[in-house]
């Protein structure tokens, strides 16, 4: 893990770090980069901080986020791929086979996201390791917007990122993907980039975990997300004109 902290100081993400979270809490951040070294992460799923390990069952996270690189490359997304968007769950399309684009239909994006509408979690496709800190970490810190969350990332920057997570007073649940994944600083620093050729997949496990923690996957015809900058959030569906 520290070599790819060192690594990334010299680029903007690292700066941007030292300079949101860590200046202002030296001693919070040198404590979540030792408690992250110390982490685990070989397991099915990963608990970070205090509040996830001992969330109460049933308790959502407050966000939930999970790649872009999930999304199908042939059929493409029809939102493009290295971005946040995803048109199914912004325009929520009915839910039923023949009215989900054939993209969709197989898609982890559109099956979590679902699943964190129905549970009234906000949802996010993570793209950049910058972007994450101004979307996640640093509302989380300024704020308190997100105490918890559940994200699915390559097991190779788990240390990195829950010691962003600890860092900004967050716990959480890391699932790790199982085929596409990024194992190396090269291939992650492209994908940071939005060069991913691969097309990722979660591991059974995980999509078991995130059904556990997040529920049913079904219609939620009462809700819909509204996006906010780059995340969605849940909102009480308008009524039918
Ligand atoms: S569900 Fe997947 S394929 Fe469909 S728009 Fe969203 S991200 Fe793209």
């Amino acid at each position: 893990m520290w070599t790819f902290c060192l690594r990334s100081l010299s680029r903007e993400y690292g700066w941007r770090f030292a300079a949101r979270v860590a200046a202002g809490r030296p001693l919070r951040t040198l404590r979540a980069f030792r408690e992250a070294d110390r982490l685990d992460v070989t397991g099915a799923g990963v608990d970070v901080g205090i509040r996830a390990a001992g969330a109460p069952a049933g308790c959502p996270p407050s966000i939930v986020g999970v790649g872009f690189c999930h999304k199908p490359i042939d059929p493409p997304c029809p939102s493009g791929r290295a971005n946040h968007d995803c048109r199914c769950l912004e325009t929520l399309a009915p839910h039923d086979a023949a009215g989900v684009p054939a993209p969709c239909r197989s898609c982890a994006i559109r099956d979590i996201g679902m699943r964190s509408l129905r549970a009234g979690s906000a949802f996010y496709v993570m793209t950049s390791a910058r972007d994450i800190l101004a979307d996640v970490y640093v509302p989380a810190i300024e704020s308190g917007r997100f105490p918890t969350g559940l994200f699915v990332l390559c097991r190779y920057s788990f240390k990195p990122f829950a010691a962003g997570l600890l860092a900004s007073g967050m716990s959480a649940r890391l699932l790790p993907l199982d085929q596409g994944d990024c194992r190396d600083y090269r291939t992650w620093l492209l994908a940071d980039r939005g060069v991913k050729l691969e097309r990722t997949t979660v591991a059974a496990s995980g999509m078991t975990q995130a059904a556990s923690v997040l529920g049913t996957l079904g219609p939620a015809r009462a809700m819909r997300f509204e996006r906010r900058g780059h995340v969605l959030y849940p909102a009480t569906a308008r009524p039918a004109a």
